[in-house]
């Protein structure tokens, strides 16, 4: 046949689809452990530890004291599509739970291999399973328990050469994961975490419950961020405009930092939000005088029909309705708080 016939399209087999997607869904070791997390945290867990070799290449173990998973649901618990927490696209308007796609756990079985051991309440015994490629690699194994699930992901992208490569020369996982489980200890002030490189005999991040979002914060980046916190509050009951609620913590006119700190959930949503973190960039750069850069917690609820979860492969961004207006209102409150604590400051100096 000749040259300038077309080429023959074939059907992708569903084992290359699904690798193709996994790689997409799971980026590198610290959007594993992202999904985790959040599984643990929609089992209502109040205590999740993590234990991390070779920056989650080797081993990525997430143990919680959640509700445990159901014996007859181990069996599709890896297939892709398959959850506990959505059932109509509608639902996925008013939907609480951070998962909804039932593709996390399926992503990690085609990218890695994915032990779990659950028990649920009331049961003697747990059960321990494992998963390669969506499904189970035996029968489930009866064997004992504490409360709550255990996943360990081993040898992840051991069948994806490339980027197994990449992500060994970058020695940066390991603190991209322990960033990550900062963010969450302060969000989720009534869960305890810990993070832990294994032989290690101190956990590099480790929180108790407290009632106090200050104290969170505290204890996981330090007295010497703590200490110069502005209270942050804002509301907009004005139902013509974007209707938003916002809480958390600023950094004052004390505080500088090499870099820019923004932990933002929305929903309950770790997020990214580039829009807003340059805006309250420039807020600081044009309010104070040195070039310091903020810390900020920001916690936004925003009606459930003004922001689209479902917009990133892994979640990381979502898109929110009428941005600007919100953006704006939060930059003026932030500017005000600011230009306050730096007059107070400017004060002190001179008395
Ligand atoms: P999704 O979170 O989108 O539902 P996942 O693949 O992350 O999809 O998880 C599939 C299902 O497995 C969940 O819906 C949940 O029922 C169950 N599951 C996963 N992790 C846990 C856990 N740590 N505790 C209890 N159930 C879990
Ligand atoms: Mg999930």
């Amino acid at each position: 046949h000749s040259s300038t016939d077309p080429p023959k399209i074939n059907r992708l087999s569903d084992s290359v689809v699904n690798r193709i997607a996994a790689g997409e869904v799971i980026q590198r070791p610290v959007s594993a452990v992202k999904e985790l997390i959040e599984n643990s945290l929609d089992a209502a867990s109040t205590s999740i530890n993590l234990l991390l070799k070779d920056g989650g290449l080797k081993l990525i173990q997430v143990s919680d004291d959640g509700h445990g998973i159901r014996y007859e649901d181990l069996p599709i618990l890896c297939e892709r599509h398959t959850t506990s927490k959505l059932s109509s696209f509608e639902d996925l308007m008013s939907i609480k739970s951070m998962g909804f796609r039932g593709e996390a756990l399926a992503s990690m079985t085609y990218v890695s291999h994915v032990t779990v051991t659950t028990i649920t309440n009331g049961q003697l015994h747990g059960y321990r399973v494992s998963y390669r490629d969506g499904a189970m690699e035996h029968e489930p194994r009866a064997c004992a328990a504490v409360k709550g699930t255990q996943i360990m992901v081993e040898n992840l992208f051991y069948n994806m050469t490339a980027r197994k490569k990449t992500l060994q020369n970058s020695a940066d996982d390991y603190s991209k994961i322990v960033d990550l489980v900062s963010r969450f200890a302060i969000h989720h002030n009534n869960v305890s975490f810990s993070c832990r490189k294994h032989g290690a005999t101190r956990a590099d991040v480790h929180t108790v419950v407290t009632p106090s979002t200050l104290d969170a914060i505290r204890s996981v980046y330090g007295v010497s961020v703590a200490r110069n916190l502005i209270k942050l509050e804002a509301s907009d009951n004005d139902p013509s405009s974007s209707v938003f609620k916002m809480h958390g913590f600023m950094s004052n006119a004390n505080y500088a930092a090499k870099k820019i700190t923004m932990v933002l959930f929305i929903n309950d949503r770790l997020v990214e939000w580039s829009a807003l973190k340059r805006a309250i960039e420039i807020v600081y750069a044009t309010t104070l005088p040195k070039a310091s850069k903020p810390f900020l917690y920001i916690s936004i609820v925003l009606p459930p029909e003004n922001i689209d979860v479902n917009v990133h492969p892994t979640k990381r961004e979502v898109s929110v309705l009428n941005q600007e207006a919100v953006i704006e209102q939060i930059q003026s409150v932030v500017e005000l708080r600011l230009r306050s604590s730096d007059e107070a400051r400017t004060f002190q100096e001179q008395t």
